[in-house]
């Protein structure tokens, strides 16, 4: 297993996000983490990352607690997207690659192949506040993957695009998942995660309602399954 979160709980005061949260996400898969509003996905996320520190529990890598001052394992694409407007889509990529502790020569070659991956080549000196908002959202991806991450983070990565960039999104996670990549992405859209994954959580209150193999779930389930995420 890869990824383990083991008995995590997040409270913030009196209030629970996250109730003694248990997965396991082996290495390679597309983990679907699905819930409603406030059911506790970013806050699992935001622990996996070391943003927050669980206030019980645990969360491992290949059976090690996550070392954060090394921060080339992980890649994240937050849910509220946080670009700076004025640089120039190069430039960002440049800076956030090299925060990564990536070489310039390395940066710029991986940046041109994803613009022309997602079409936007010609907006590499535009200005991130110039571009539409599905082509930001394309671009804040860009940022995560660049340092080619071992494990990935996506929130809600397909909210707000339209359908064909929701295309070129899901073949770009794909080719990811199939170069070895582990992939844990939330969504509060079934058809994506039965598309794109394995194993999935369903999260209510913080709590893992249902969890596993999302055929063996189909089977016992049926259509209830688009009942319980719900709230
Ligand atoms: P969404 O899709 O709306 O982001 P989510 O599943 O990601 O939902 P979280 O953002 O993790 O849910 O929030 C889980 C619960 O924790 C919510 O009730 C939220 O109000 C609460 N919460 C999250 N962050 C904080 C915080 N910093 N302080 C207090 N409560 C918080």
């Amino acid at each position: 297993m890869s990824l383990e979160i083991i008995e995590v709980t997040k409270r913030f005061g009196q209030a629970t996000a996250v109730d003694h949260l248990t997965l396991t996400v082996p290495e390679g898969e597309m983990f679907g983490l699905l819930g409603a509003n406030g059911a506790g996905k970013t806050t699992t996320f935001r622990m996996i990352l070391g943003l927050l520190l669980p206030t019980e529990g645990v969360i491992r890598w290949q059976g090690e607690p996550i070392d954060y001052s090394k921060g080339h394992l992980i890649g994240y694409l937050p849910e509220e997207r946080g670009l700076y407007p004025k640089l120039k889509v190069q430039e960002q990529l440049l800076y956030l690659g090299r925060l990564r502790g990536m070489k310039k020569t390395d940066i710029l070659p991986e940046i041109d192949r994803w613009l022309e991956r997602f079409h936007i080549r010609d907006y590499a000196n535009k200005r991130v506040e110039e571009l539409s908002k599905g082509n930001q959202q394309k671009i804040q991806f860009i940022a995560a993957v660049l340092h080619r991450p071992k494990l990935l983070i996506l929130d809600e990565p397909f909210s707000g695009l339209d359908p064909v960039n929701v295309e070129l999104l899901k073949e770009a996670v794909l080719d990811l998942k199939r170069n070895g990549t582990t992939i844990v992405f939330s969504s509060h859209r079934m058809e994506h995660v039965e598309e794109l994954c394995e194993h999935v959580c369903i999260l209510r209150r913080g709590r893992a309602v249902v969890a596993g193999a999302l055929r063996e779930l189909k089977r016992s389930f049926g259509k209830q399954i688009l009942v319980i995420q719900g709230d």
